[in-house]
């Protein structure tokens, strides 16, 4: 029996949260831990609690059960899944505080640590890989297959990153063999667009500028951009990733504004520049490849800096060489 399991098995009333603004690894592995639970613990007390997620993930079990809003009633077992920093909580950090117990699933490199217990596996593709390790067979059933599968899809931009092991495809398969809806879940989740989505990635990728010989690169949608095209944060996903698979590019960085002079950034690198180092630098984290953090200034002092952090590691990539 796992830590995971164990604690579970103990606890008459459980909370599951994610991290702010959660995307599909953050949705599958809190819906798929949200499923196990009931499944693994009927008579318990089960919440999940997320807020500002796509409706596009309406698919996955549970999805209309989720809790937007905190309450102040303490639970005996709070889980954390994919959330690296207690302030990635947000509001929900109120429930780790007054649990009795904790534990955090995740994948990232940059976890601190805040829970009782932590199972951090820095190397794996996504924390519904972590999840699944944690999990017994004989509760797993098909909707916890879709859960799971959606997130390693997703954290691994459908098994592309270098992030994808053969662990990870091997877990992928057995997922598929539990009679999911691969094609359908990996198409309306990862690559479909409303049509605003698409004209706003259109006009981040027109307005993108290279600096750095090529090798980076930058955009930024304003909040009036946001509004003349009626999107919100939760649409720009895989703007970044457009912008790291120009050719030449090492460095993509996207950033979005979230109040006056402060941008939520996120960047990505193909295989020199650690991210991860450079959005903790800045107060946030993330993966080697993948990271985010959020930032005030102009657009032109955000970038500055970051561009001084990524030229000093490209430098120091070229004396090794
Ligand atoms: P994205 O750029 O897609 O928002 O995030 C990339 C990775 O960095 C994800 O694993 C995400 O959890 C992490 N990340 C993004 N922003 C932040 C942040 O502000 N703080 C921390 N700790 N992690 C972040
Ligand atoms: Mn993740």
């Amino acid at each position: 029996m796992t830590k995971l399991e164990q604690m579970l098995d103990e606890a008459g009333s459980v909370v599951i949260l994610g991290h702010v603004n959660p995307d599909g690894d953050c949705m599958g592995s809190c819906l798929a831990m949200y499923r196990y639970a009931k499944k693994r613990k009927p008579e318990a007390r089960i919440w999940v609690c997320l807020k500002n997620f796509p409706e596009k993930f309406s698919y996955m079990d549970g999805f209309e059960e989720i809790k937007e809003d905190a309450g102040s009633q303490p639970f005996d077992l709070c889980i954390c899944l994919d959330c690296s920093d207690k302030e990635r909580l947000g509001e929900f950090a109120v429930y780790l505080e007054s649990a009795k117990k904790s534990i955090c699933v995740d994948h990232h490199v940059t976890n601190t640590g805040y829970a009782q217990e932590n199972v951090v596996a820095p190397g794996a593709s996504s924390t519904a890989e972590v999840l699944y390790g944690q999990l017994s067979e004989e509760f797993l059933d098909r909707e916890i297959a879709e859960c799971l599968y959606t997130g390693i899809v997703h954290d691994t931009g459908v098994f592309r990153y270098s992030s994808t092991t053969v662990k990870t495809m091997e877990i992928a398969g057995k997922l598929m063999d539990m009679g999911i809806d691969f094609t359908k879940i990996v198409d309306s989740t990862f690559f479909k667009k409303t049509y605003l989505q698409s004209q706003i990635l259109g006009r981040a990728l027109m307005e993108s500028i290279r600096f750095m010989d090529g090798k980076c690169i930058f955009t930024v949608v304003k909040s009036q951009d946001m509004e003349f095209y009626g999107v919100e944060p939760k649409d720009l996903d895989g703007i970044v990733d457009h912008l790291r698979t120009i050719d030449g590019v090492e460095c993509a960085i996207f950033m979005y504004e979230i109040d006056t002079h402060v941008y939520k950034v996120s960047m990505r690198s193909n295989y020199v520049v650690d991210v991860s180092t450079i959005a903790a630098y800045f107060g946030g984290g993330g993966h080697v490849r993948a990271a985010g953090c959020t930032m005030s200034g102009s657009i032109h002092d955000v970038v500055n800096n970051l561009s001084g952090h990524i030229e000093k590691q490209l430098l120091a990539e070229n004396a090794d060489d």
